[in-house]
């Protein structure tokens, strides 16, 4: 084992599977290992380096912030964050937004705001949270309560109470929790994407949406890894033809730095008032900077670009040796092999690809704006290491 490795086994706690990989450098999507070995990265740090790493106008955003006023705290306002916020607001038709620096933490907010929301509405006892079953929301005790997936709980006990899981396509297990106690909030992603990238079906969506508007439900949409192009269009939801309350995203929005965002519709836009939430590092002006170089580059010719991305990758897979399956949307891609995936992650690796596994899946998550000609060498790496 390198000496970088055994460091790391030795002073970071033990919480990730890392691949045998150093990296030192990258610029767009080739990243370069210590050894000079380059790879093309189908991953783009899960989803976080939309324009791949290190984009120029990105850089050149958050640095010019830097030099101007890195950090100030939330007592004082700052333009990046209200530009970001005002942009955020246009682009979705949402209301408001609160600033966090995670997915955790927007969806954290998302929570809040809900269950504020129904206390007021219809009484304290109105706290439940509905999420569906391999659903994944985040690490925090609330949004792992939130996580529909039982092998993240096992040894968190007690979590935090007033959540209730459903199996997706099931309208009628939410009809009768409400009917039960009443429901605070619906959670969902519109592509499970740590589940293994499982899109969910429209008229299940779109039936949510319908009880949860008609019940005066607030229907939260986690965009934390689907948002910000990934799917083809600015959010998923938009591809769903739906408008949730309340939109928590994170991940891509920063292009590269800590950022986490909690969007309100106009049903839940006055939920939090003064002390309600709150968040040292949330709104940060350079981050805000690199956000709104980012979000204000998602347009139509980026998003046309990522469909002809994601049908090149559904064409090249689909059918190959040694691929069962291909799900997803937009550049969120997850393929089911024949093999193990992590065997067929290890020898992309070994032939200058870097791609994720989300459970029995091997994870594609490229940079939107990926070149054609590295994705159709990276598929081919992809599709050797399928099949061999
Ligand atoms: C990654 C992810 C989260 C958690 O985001 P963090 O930034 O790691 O806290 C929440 N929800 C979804 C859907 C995610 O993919």
């Amino acid at each position: 084992m390198s000496n970088l490795q055994s460091l790391d086994k030795t002073y970071v706690a033990g919480t990730y599977a890392r691949f045998p990989v150093e990296l030192a450098e990258g610029k767009g999507s080739v990243l370069r290992d210590v050894n000079g070995k380059s790879y093309i990265d189908l991953g783009s740090g899960i989803a976080v380096n939309g324009f791949g790493v290190g984009d120029d106008q990105w850089i050149a955003a958050v640095t010019e912030q830097l030099g101007r006023l890195p950090h100030a705290s939330n007592l004082y306002y700052t333009e990046p964050c209200v530009k970001l916020a005002e942009m955020l607001c246009g682009r979705t038709g949402m209301k408001k937004v609160f600033f966090g620096n995670s997915g955790a933490e927007a969806n954290e907010c998302a929570i809040k705001v809900a269950r504020k929301y129904s206390a007021e509405k219809k009484g304290a006892g109105c706290f439940t949270i509905v999420t569906l079953k391999n659903s994944f929301h985040g690490r925090t005790l609330a949004t792992l309560s939130a996580t529909g997936q039982d092998h993240y709980h096992e040894l968190y006990q007690p979590l935090v109470p007033g959540f209730e899981h459903i199996a997706a396509g099931d309208l009628e297990a939410l009809k009768a929790i409400d009917a039960e106690k009443g429901v605070a909030g619906v959670m969902i992603e519109c592509v499970q994407g740590e589940g293994g990238v499982v899109p969910l079906e429209a008229g299940f969506v779109r039936g949510l949406e319908a009880y949860a508007h008609d019940h005066d439900i607030p229907l939260i949409v986690d965009e934390v890894q689907t948002g910000n192009g990934r799917s083809g269009a600015l959010y998923a939801y938009m591809n769903f033809g739906i408008q949730p309350d309340i939109v928590s995203t994170a991940k891509g929005l920063g292009g590269g730095l800590p950022i986490g965002a909690c969007l309100m519709g106009e049903r839940v836009q006055n939920v939090l008032t003064y002390g309600d939430h709150g968040s040292t590092f949330g709104g940060n002006p350079a981050v805000c900077a690199g956000a709104v170089s980012i979000l204000s580059r998602i347009d139509e010719a980026l998003l046309s670009g990522v469909r002809e991305r994601s049908r090149l990758i559904f064409d090249t897979l689909t059918g190959a040796p040694g691929v069962e399956s291909v799900t997803g949307m937009g550049l969120m891609i997850g393929v089911k092999t024949a093999k193990p995936a992590r065997e067929v992650v290890a020898r992309c690796i070994e032939n200058g690809v870097l791609c994720l596994t989300a459970k029995d899946r091997v994870r594609l998550l490229p940079a939107l704006n990926i070149p054609m000609e590295l994705l159709e060498r990276a598929l081919a790496v992809l599709r050797d290491a399928c099949g061999a």
